[in-house]
């Protein structure tokens, strides 16, 4: 490349936003990843736009949830014993951001970044040719407890705040939206304006495509190699060395394996998760993605089948996969909706990168200047890939950013 102004790590979907955003201000940039575009944790999502966030995860309450999960018999979690002391002090700072004061703060925080995600997955979308993976029909979480019901009330209040619609629903008013669900939940919420995606690899690379459109280069190149090269920074790619005076970090779980060796120590732990793709009984069908709340998966229609994602497992990032809880979910999937012959060979692990107070980091390097950042998407990377390239990309080019970054800085762990 004659100029390069900007380098952007790591291709999911939130590195191939940011760089596409930068494309689309005339900026030469290359995005290099060690794999193909969109291929690790953002290819086996739950597909889930979730513009209609409220609370982040919390922290389980409650000694019969505890003691569930302690003796590996929750499905919504579940870890392996010679992790925890490494992960026990992120743990103790996960359980004071989910005090509910902290909830409602972080739920506030996080709003304006949400409140954009649909929007802004809309535009690139429809620029990229690929509106046709987005369905806007919402999703459903169902209850199958009266009580884990009732506890939405607060949830409610915060939505109505936020202006945020939801329907909540009997039996007979599930089955109207989605007719193969049986009756094994009570009660259920609608939220009208999440979309999804019926195919999140093919998403990310039509993003990747438009990117090349705008004179975009993709490389292969291992992010670990970045060094200060004068005052520019450089990275080895299969095509060279390649050097800018801006860097943006987009590894996703892998980002700490090159933000320590540069000193920069971030609180960023994986919460693993699972997945796997089954075909249908006989007709049935589905039309969104349905959270089964009380027992703690999802299943989406995917253009592969129907793909079942578990709840969250806290293990090392690269240990072997133990899919327990996709195998205690499994049974209850079939219960709830006719699930048929799994359409894939073995079950797919990849691992959310997440802070302890669920907020990504978005902004500066402290430390190290021409470094920005867009880690920690958790839960939501998918969700939040396009608002959050429009941010970097507008804090890069010194524009006014759409939304008040500051509750996005690194500096809050250090
Ligand atoms: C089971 C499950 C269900 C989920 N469901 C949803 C959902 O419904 N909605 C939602 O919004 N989010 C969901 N998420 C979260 C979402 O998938 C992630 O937050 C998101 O994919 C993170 O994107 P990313 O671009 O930061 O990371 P990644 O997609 O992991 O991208 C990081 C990239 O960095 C590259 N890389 C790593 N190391 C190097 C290196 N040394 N050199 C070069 N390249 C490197 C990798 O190859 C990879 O391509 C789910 C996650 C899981 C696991």
């Amino acid at each position: 490349m004659a100029r390069t102004d900007a380098i952007v790590l790591g291709a999911g979907i939130v590195g191939t936003s940011v760089a596409l955003h930068l494309a689309k201000r005339d900026l030469s940039v290359a995005l290099i990843d060690r794999a193909g575009v969109g291929e690790q944790t953002s290819y086996g999502n739950a597909g889930i736009i979730e513009g209609n966030t409220v609370f982040p995860p919390a922290f389980p309450v409650g000694l019969a949830t505890l003691m569930r999960i302690a003796f590996k018999r929750a499905s919504e979690a579940n870890y392996h014993l010679s992790f925890l002391p490494r992960v026990a002090p992120w743990l103790i700072a996960f359980r004071a951001a989910s005090r509910p004061e902290q909830l409602i703060e972080t739920a506030r925080l996080i709003r304006p970044l949400f409140a954009r995600a649909v929007a802004e997955h809309e535009k690139l979308l429809a620029e990229a040719g690929a509106s046709r993976s987005l369905r806007k029909t919402g999703w459903l979480k169902v209850y199958r407890s009266g009580r884990s019901f009732r506890a939405l009330q607060g949830e409610f209040d915060l939505a109505a705040q936020f202006s945020l619609p939801l329907q909540p629903l009997d039996w007979c008013g599930a089955r109207a939206l989605e007719p193969s669900l049986s009756p094994v939940f009570t009660h259920a919420v609608f939220w009208p304006e999440a979309a999804s995606i019926s195919n999140p690899l093919d998403v990310t690379r039509a993003y990747a495509a438009r990117f090349a459109q705008l004179g975009g280069v993709t490389l292969i190149g291992d992010a670990r190699s970045l060094h200060r090269s004068s005052l520019r920074w450089r990275v080895e790619t299969n095509e060279g060395g390649i050097d800018a005076s801006e860097v943006v970090v987009a590894l996703g779980p892998w980002a700490g394996d090159l933000l320590d060796s540069l000193g920069l120590k971030l609180p960023l732990m994986g919460k693993r998760g699972y997945h796997r793709h089954f075909r249908t009984q006989r007709n049935a069908a589905l039309s969104r993605p349905v959270l089964d709340a009380d027992v703690g998966y999802v299943i989406t229609p995917m253009e592969q089948g129907i793909r079942m994602t578990t709840g969250v497992e806290f293990a090392a990032r690269d240990a072997a996969p133990t899919p327990r809880q996709f195998d205690r979910a499994l049974p209850k999937a079939h219960e709830l909706f006719p699930l048929g012959d799994p359409a894939d060979d073995k079950t797919w692990l990849g691992c959310r990168p997440c802070f302890p107070d669920s907020r990504p980091v978005i902004g500066r390097a402290p430390g190290l200047p021409g470094l920005w950042l867009a880690i920690g998407h958790a839960h939501w990377g998918l969700t939040l890939g396009p608002a959050t390239g429009r941010l970097l990309a507008e804090m890069m080019a010194g524009a006014t950013p759409f939304c008040d970054p500051a509750p996005y800085r690194a500096e809050r762990f250090l």
